[in-house]
């Protein structure tokens, strides 16, 4: 399917874009701010909804620029923990999910960056369809649009970790950066932001030298090349070396600590000899590592490791004076593991 025009996306323009827009329409600039506050502060999802702006304009601008709004079809609460999750239908009909998380520290949202993905994760959901198409900056902004005007509380964190790899829709992911940060919208700080990948290190390079005050976290899942091709196919295309290289290099850039996933998965990567290694890849680096028990998805036969053996495999990475946390896991009663609840939706489970 073909991706949805950029140009045509009109709440994926830059301020800056907008003006020029506004401007070769032979009208008055603060329209241009505007309609960007309306999009962007008070967050409408159709022409109509921004009062202020006369209705020749809108229509000029109708003619080719949508809004692209994504619609809430369902909510998924977790009543234990108060996660919830959504599961959005797109302008051209497909779907995408992206997850609201309570913390102390504030409500984060996690978003997807494609509708599906091809990187081919075994122990993924979200890859088993393969990958539809790109979402656009816009798409990514409007899910936490409309989960801060479904809640109606400030989303103070987001975590784009959802379905789809954000480095290979790089482009758009930047974009969105820097819309969600502008001062002139939602306005939410870097440091607030974490982008995950499973390990585009051109990408990773690139991210870096933009300086972004963002967190990169890295899916490695495993300790050496060869475990690491058993569950993700991009290990085919990068070594780890490399991996923790372009890694240095972020960290040289921007002072940001890098984390590492690592998900646990029994009898397969959750060994001693696997955490020894592990400690010997990142004793040297500044770095977190966030140890996930694998969430079990239907369609793949990978159970999430003992207890006891998660505790001892943080234990030896803290023991190499690694940092290692183990993922609260929130919203289990929701399928909110990584493109669950899309996959589900998809195969009429839900
Ligand atoms: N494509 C990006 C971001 C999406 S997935 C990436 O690869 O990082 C977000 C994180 O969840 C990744 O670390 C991913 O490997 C992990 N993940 C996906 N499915 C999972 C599952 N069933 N159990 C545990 N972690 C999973």
């Amino acid at each position: 399917m073909d991706n949805i025009d950029l140009k045509k996306d009109l709440r994926s323009l830059s301020l800056e874009e907008l003006g020029a827009l506004i401007n070769s329409l032979g009208e008055k600039s603060f329209r241009a701010k505007q309609i960007y506050e309306w999009l962007h502060v008070k967050l409408v999802s159709a022409y109509d909804e921004m009062k202020n702006i006369p209705s020749a304009l809108k229509e000029r601008l109708k003619e080719d620029y949508e809004l692209n709004a994504l619609e809430i079809v369902r909510v998924l609460k977790d009543e234990e923990d108060g996660t919830c999750k959504f599961l959005f239908k797109t302008a051209d009909n497909n779907v995408i999910e992206s997850v609201l998380m309570r913390y102390e520290h504030g409500n984060s949202v996690c978003i997807s960056s494609q509708v599906g993905c091809r990187m081919g994760c075994k122990f993924c959901a979200s890859t088993i369809g393969g990958k539809i198409r790109d979402l656009t900056a816009g798409e990514m902004l409007d899910q936490i649009y409309e989960i801060q005007k479904y809640d109606g509380q400030r989303v103070a964190n987001v975590v784009v970790m959802g379905t789809g790899e954000p480095f290979d829709n790089f482009e758009a992911f930047v974009r969105f950066y820097e819309m969600i940060t502008d001062k002139s919208g939602l306005n939410i700080s870097g440091r607030n932001i974490t982008v995950s990948t499973c390990g585009i290190v051109e990408k990773i390079k690139e991210l870096a030298d933009l300086q972004y005050a963002m967190t990169l976290a890295i899916s490695l899942h495993a300790p050496n090349d060869e475990l690491r091709r058993q569950t993700m196919p991009i290990a085919n295309k990068y070594k780890i070396s490399e991996i923790l290289e372009a890694c240095d290099y972020f960290f040289e850039k921007t002072g940001r600590r890098v984390t590492f996933e690592y998900s646990l998965i029994a009898g397969v990567n959750d060994s001693k000899a696997c955490a020894d290694e592990l400690s010997g890849l990142l004793k040297s680096r500044n770095c977190h590592v966030n140890l996930i028990p694998v969430n079990p998805v239907k369609e793949r036969d990978y159970r999430r490791s003992d207890n006891r053996e998660i505790m001892a495999f943080k234990k030896l990475l803290e023991k190499n004076g690694i940092n290692a946390t183990i993922r609260r896991g929130m919203g289990k009663n929701i399928d909110a593991a990584c493109g669950q609840l899309r996959r589900s939706y998809i195969t009429g489970d839900v």
